[in-house]
């Protein structure tokens, strides 16, 4: 079903983690930014559309993880946007024979036969330094930066004031940094942060790419709760956060163990390069 949270946008959220699609309307259809997820869903959000008699006239995915890189047929053929970063990286990992294959060993096993995997990663590439989403609609700003995945994008839809974060400032996903990506991954996530926080003050809708919507009041506590986040990460200080432990959201355990994980990634890598880690 799909939920308006501001003039012309709508979010369609997915059970699987929780993943919000996002609906903008613009002048002659929508702009559709990391659709969904399972089949049933992404069928559901074109009959939805189909049924208010929108078309699909862009979309969007805000970074290379498969979960924002799905797509239905019943969305139409309209092109499918991403920074010209993300789809170096898409064609760079999917364009061979096997990346199909190997994408579906990946996802959990609970949804495996549900994500349909024919159009992952159909995306073409703005040219580098595009700061606007090319369509008939309300503008969309590209807030580009290197944390969580690479060329990673936000976007301000900057008349309705709404701020789709892609995976960051999450209230049940805690920053899950581009370990693979980046010679300074801390640095990057930290960058990203300042680089929202720099567009926040007209925000008065946060959109996250899994997790809950929020008001004006969201935007500068979970960047604060982000950045602190990453501070204990790279301090090797118990981050305090309630998206781990027991706090944490019925069936959001596991975030605790990204965070174990990444904890001990980053401790690792400080040793590999011989700077001080705790
Ligand atoms: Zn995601």
């Amino acid at each position: 079903m799909l939920r308006q949270v501001a003039e012309d946008v709508w979010i369609h959220e997915s059970e699987f983690c929780r993943s919000n699609a996002v609906v903008v309307q613009g002048r002659a259809g929508v702009l559709l930014v990391d659709p969904g997820v399972q089949d049933h869903e992404l069928a559901c959000l074109a009959d939805d559309l189909s049924g208010a008699g929108q078309t699909v006239v862009a979309g969007f995915s805000t970074h290379p993880h498969w979960d924002h890189l799905l797509w239905h047929a019943g969305l139409g053929a309209a092109p499918r946007y991403a920074t010209a970063r993300c789809a170096a990286t898409v064609r760079a990992r999917l364009s061979d024979a096997g990346a199909q294959a190997r994408v579906a060993a990946l996802l959990p096993p609970d949804i495996a036969d549900r994500v349909p995997l024919d159009l992952l990663g159909r995306v073409t590439g703005l040219p580098a330094g595009t700061t606007r989403v090319p369509w008939d609609g309300p503008r969309v700003r590209i807030v580009e930066h290197q944390a969580h995945a690479p060329g990673h994008a936000a976007l301000v839809i900057e008349e309705r004031g709404v701020l789709v974060a892609g995976d960051m400032l999450s209230d049940v996903l805690v920053p899950m940094l581009d370990l693979n990506g980046t010679d300074d991954p801390v640095e990057d996530y930290l960058a990203a942060l300042r680089l929202l926080e720099g567009v926040a003050g007209d925000v008065g809708v946060l959109v996250p790419g899994h997790g809950s919507v929020g008001g004006a009041d969201q935007v500068p506590a979970r960047i604060d709760r982000d950045r602190a986040y990453v501070h204990a990460l790279r301090d090797g200080h118990d981050p305090r956060d309630p998206r781990i432990g027991p706090s944490a959201e019925p069936g959001w355990e596991w975030v605790g163990d990204v965070h174990d994980g990444q904890a001990q990634r980053l401790a690792g890598r400080g040793r590999d390069t011989g700077t001080p880690s705790a």
